[in-house]
């Protein structure tokens, strides 16, 4: 393994992807091909500062595996990007469109940036850059970008503008997760929350939990995370503890959600100025009492080191990579239902998918449309994996690789080795 990848986002990556491609039998062939991505490219990205004095960000775009059809994935602006990262998050996309039945290969992308600290011109700037340069890897039928952490539609729409400048006619199709005016879709915002919800209400119903007596902690406030939160609250449930990277706050009688996102999202207030809720760390948070506990901020959050803390009936991945192997075992031991990362938060892709396909069509659905595609998709991998872990005796997360797994490893051996 090239040293660049040595972090532990990919070191846990291909650890579970080496214990499914062991239970499954995969060929050894096909394992060693897999265990790393098919093109990375790194690029340097000079942006103009507005003090007038240049500045060098370092970048990436990952191809894991694009034997299904285009690469999807994600472009994440944060200090931590690194090769590394961008290749696990790249692998874990590929498993993610395989389970959904998606025909799209894995990718990923990201700059190495605090986007926090950058003015709108230098992050306009520096999306245009970073866009032209992996301009070779990009385009509808190629590889089709998406917001993560740090990126939003306004990201996507300026890198939709590079490329059609680029290719000299709109190319809607080069990016998902846009603003409607350059062909985006409804849902999309909303969508990888919203699958959380649709997962967890079936796992509820498989393990006899009432979601009308059931407490939620989400870690993180962002796009995931908040309208997981919100979307929970209309469906019943009642969330106790949000967070952000500054901390979280608890109330064990319930968070009140609307005045929250006025607070938060409309006002953009601190979390912590907020009246009605108890501070708490996001440490603290994990071990907070509640039924649900939805990771939705950063990878390897769920350590060995706080995994016996946990106090949730159910574990639900609403971030990629939350859970490290150790914490996984102790998990299982305490008999916590993990509904992991490729499947809880793949309604963001699955949304995408749609994004794309009305793009290339020209021809866009209903709000009604999208919500119930997502549904049906995403409650059937639910109960596909459910049924496979179930006859397997295997975790969730198992049954969600090794199907994953399965459907790219028929993809190769359908279209055989090159040359
Ligand atoms: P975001 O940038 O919108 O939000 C991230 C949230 O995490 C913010 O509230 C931030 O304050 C918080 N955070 C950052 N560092 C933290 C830390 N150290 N501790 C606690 N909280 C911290 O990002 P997002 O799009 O919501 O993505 C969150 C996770 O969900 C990522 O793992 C991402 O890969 C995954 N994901 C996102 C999508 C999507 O559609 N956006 C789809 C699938 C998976």
């Amino acid at each position: 393994m090239s040293s660049e990848l040595e972090t532990p986002a990919f070191q846990l990556a291909v650890a579970q992807f080496d214990q499914a491609a062991q239970a499954m039998g995969l060929d050894p062939n096909l394992h060693e091909r897999l265990k790393l991505p098919q093109r990375s490219l790194m690029v340097s990205v000079p942006v103009r500062m507005d003090d007038g004095h240049v500045e060098v960000f370092t970048g990436y775009r990952v191809h894991h595996d694009s034997s299904r059809g285009p690469c999807k994935g994600g472009i994440r602006y944060h200090p931590d990007v690194c090769l590394g990262e961008v290749a696990a998050l790249a692998m874990w996309m590929t498993w993610k469109c395989a389970l959904a039945g998606l025909p799209y290969g894995g990718a990923k992308g990201g700059v190495k940036v605090s986007p926090a600290r950058l003015s709108r011109g230098e992050l306009q700037r520096l999306t245009r850059r970073y866009a032209a340069e992996i301009f070779p890897l990009i385009g509808p039928d190629r590889d089709v970008p998406a917001p993560d952490v740090g990126t939003d539609q306004q990201v996507m729409a300026w890198i939709m503008d590079t490329y059609s400048q680029q290719v000299g006619y709109a190319a809607p199709g080069v990016v998902t997760g846009k603003p409607l005016s350059v062909g985006g879709t409804v849902g999309r915002e909303d969508a990888t929350g919203r699958g959380v919800v649709d997962v967890t209400l079936e796992a509820m119903r498989h393990l006899g939990l009432n979601p009308s007596s059931a407490t939620v902690a989400v870690q993180g406030f962002g796009n995931v995370g908040s309208h997981t939160a919100r979307i929970m609250v209309e469906s019943g449930l009642t969330v106790v503890a949000i967070s952000d990277v500054t901390g979280g706050l608890y109330n064990s009688k319930g968070l009140a959600m609307k005045e929250l996102w006025d607070h938060y999202k409309r006002d953009r207030r601190p979390l912590k100025d907020f009246r009605g809720g108890d501070w708490v760390t996001n440490e603290e948070l994990l071990h907070l009492p509640c039924t649900v506990l939805v990771p939705a901020a950063l990878s390897e959050q769920i350590t060995e080191r706080n995994a016996a803390g946990l106090q949730c009936r159910l574990l639900v991945e609403g971030a990629n990579g939350p859970t490290t192997l150790e914490a996984d075992r102790i998990l299982a031991d305490k008999h916590v239902f993990v509904i992991p990362d490729i499947l809880a938060n793949s309604g963001g892709v699955i949304v995408s998918y749609f994004e794309w396909v009305q793009d290339t069509q020209r021809f866009f659905w209903k709000p009604k449309d999208i919500q119930e595609r997502l549904h049906d998709i995403i409650t059937s991998a639910f109960h596909q994996t459910l049924a496979f872990a179930e006859q397997r005796h295997i975790s969730m997360r198992m049954a969600a690789l090794m199907n994953g797994i399965n459907k790219v490893a028929q993809a190769h051996m359908d279209r055989g080795l090159y040359p």
